[in-house]
């Protein structure tokens, strides 16, 4: 082969970008929504709460629940009764949005129509809906709203619809306020998280906090054998950090500390602040090891410490708001968003393909019917217009005929979605979509990051060096 031939030979990947996929299964895959090469990244950052750290949601979001329920009675002296509520460990999803005027919570499309809505565990019928949310544009950073956009969220979602719930069964507090009762809420989960009773639980009991993804140290690993250089940049504090990463980035028997994975550490980070606000950092001094370990900071005083900015730097982490939009749109680093729940999703998604399939069926099935209708229709008119004595009867036994098949059909459709909306979640279907829109979570998770994957180790099913090169998008004109 000559070289002007071996030049004119493009990157196989660029040229396959799906090649590799074929052999990894859905719920491991990556997904791009603006391309990315892995080739010209310098720096790959860590967010580490739900993003290095995959917590036991079952565990310690019943814990926070019930802590903070507890601090309600004992601190704001809510009904004792209410102690004996138990936490839904379904009902919360991010993206969600509560309404603290009318003690409602809200799933929204990407439009900000409100497209569910709880009283609560009582769902609001479409008319009250309309009544309450259509009249003008949902302002959603007015204090009326509170979103949960990060994990850490989801029982408080819980806790205050089952208080809503239970309060009002047994006779409303004279003088409390939904909005009131949602701050109390709000006071008693930052309570827990705060004082050591959350913490003082974890401690004794971490094998139950974590799930442990026996991936992790190699996909780190990997990444710098390929000559990306790490850090860690999280909210929590060293001492947390420490315990934490000692646990989930267990080595096996090679022994290496989780620390001698990183080239910088960076804790108390206070993203989103970290990324538009200039607070100093203060060096740690850490007896363990040498690795630069800072508190605090801002992003200009990481990005001169590294040498690297921009779309050098790859930055990992779960939370919309503190880890991807603030990074990407100040200071253009790339980003990977890790939603864990994708794993589901994408698990109802395959299950639910045969549903899927008949749905379609079914529709295509209407199309027909409706249009046999139409011409139906049509004929009648026409005889009756020239006063044809025509088969009267007999049109209208068609047409009912064919009517009464639309309506079963669409029975039919009706109840095989409510069948897969549920097996998502009972309470508000798909995390990403809601009545075939993106929801605002989906929308955001689209908008914000460049890839998203449920988890950080996916990486390791991908070749290192990958060009991660989105789909293409058509307008719907030009489907
Ligand atoms: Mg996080």
């Amino acid at each position: 082969m000559s070289d002007t031939t071996r030049e004119s030979v493009p990157d196989r990947e660029a040229v396959h970008p799906h090649f590799y996929e074929q052999f990894i299964e859905k719920q491991h895959r990556i997904f791009v929504n603006r391309n990315l090469r892995m080739r010209s990244i310098r720096w790959v950052g860590f967010d580490m709460d739900h993003t290095l750290a995959l917590y036991n949601r079952n565990f310690i979001e019943a814990l926070a629940f019930d802590l903070s329920l507890q601090a309600l009675v004992r601190e704001k002296d809510y009904p004792r009764e209410l102690l004996g509520i138990r936490y839904d460990p379904d009902f919360g999803i991010r993206g969600l949005v509560v309404d603290k005027e009318e003690g409602n919570i809200l799933k929204m499309d990407r439009f900000h129509y409100v497209a569910v809505a709880y009283h609560g565990f009582r769902v609001l019928d479409k008319e009250t809906r309309k009544g309450l949310y259509t009249s003008e544009p949902m302002q959603l950073s007015s204090p009326r709203f509170w979103s949960s956009d990060t994990l850490f969220g989801l029982p408080e979602i819980a806790l205050y619809a089952s208080v809503v719930e239970a309060l009002e069964e047994m006779g409303w507090p004279p003088g409390l306020t939904y909005r009131q009762a949602f701050t109390d809420i709000r006071t008693c989960v930052d309570l827990v998280h705060k004082d050591d009773s959350l913490k003082s639980i974890f401690r004794e009991r971490r094998g139950e906090c974590f799930l442990s993804d026996p991936r992790l140290v190699a996909t780190l690993d990997r990444f710098r054998t390929e000559g990306q250089r790490l850090f860690l940049l999280t909210n929590s504090d060293y001492e947390y950090t420490d315990w934490v990463l000692s646990w989930v980035m267990n080595d096996g028997e090679r022994g290496r500390p989780w620390w001698s994975f990183f080239d910088l550490i960076v804790t108390d980070s206070h993203k989103p602040g970290f990324f538009h606000e200039g607070i100093p950092w203060k060096r740690l001094a850490i007896a363990d090891h040498e690795v630069p370990s800072f508190s605090g900071g801002n992003v200009r005083l990481l990005e001169d410490h590294i040498g690297a900015r921009g779309d050098e730097i790859l930055y990992i982490g779960d939370h919309i708001f503190g880890d991807i939009l603030r990074s990407k749109k100040s200071r253009g680093w790339r980003t990977v968003m890790v939603v864990e729940e994708l794993e589901h999703e994408i698990r109802v998604g395959l299950a639910t393909e045969e549903q899927r399939a008949v749905i379609d069926q079914l529709e295509m099935a209407n199309s027909d019917l409706l249009a046999r209708v139409a011409r139906l229709r049509r004929r009648q008119e026409r005889a009756a217009a020239v006063g044809a004595p025509g088969p009267g009867d007999a049109f209208s036994a068609e047409e009912k005929e064919l009517e009464s098949r639309l309506t079963r059909n669409l029975l039919r459709i009706n109840e095989l979605e409510e069948e897969i909306r549920r097996r998502y979640n009972p309470w508000w279907g798909s995390l990403c979509k809601v009545d075939g829109e993106l929801s605002r979570f989906g929308d955001q998770m689209r908008d914000f990051a460049c890839l998203y994957t449920a988890r950080v180790s996916n990486f390791l099913y991908y070749p290192p060096k990958r060009y991660f090169l989105s789909p293409v998008e058509f307008l719907p004109h030009e489907i």
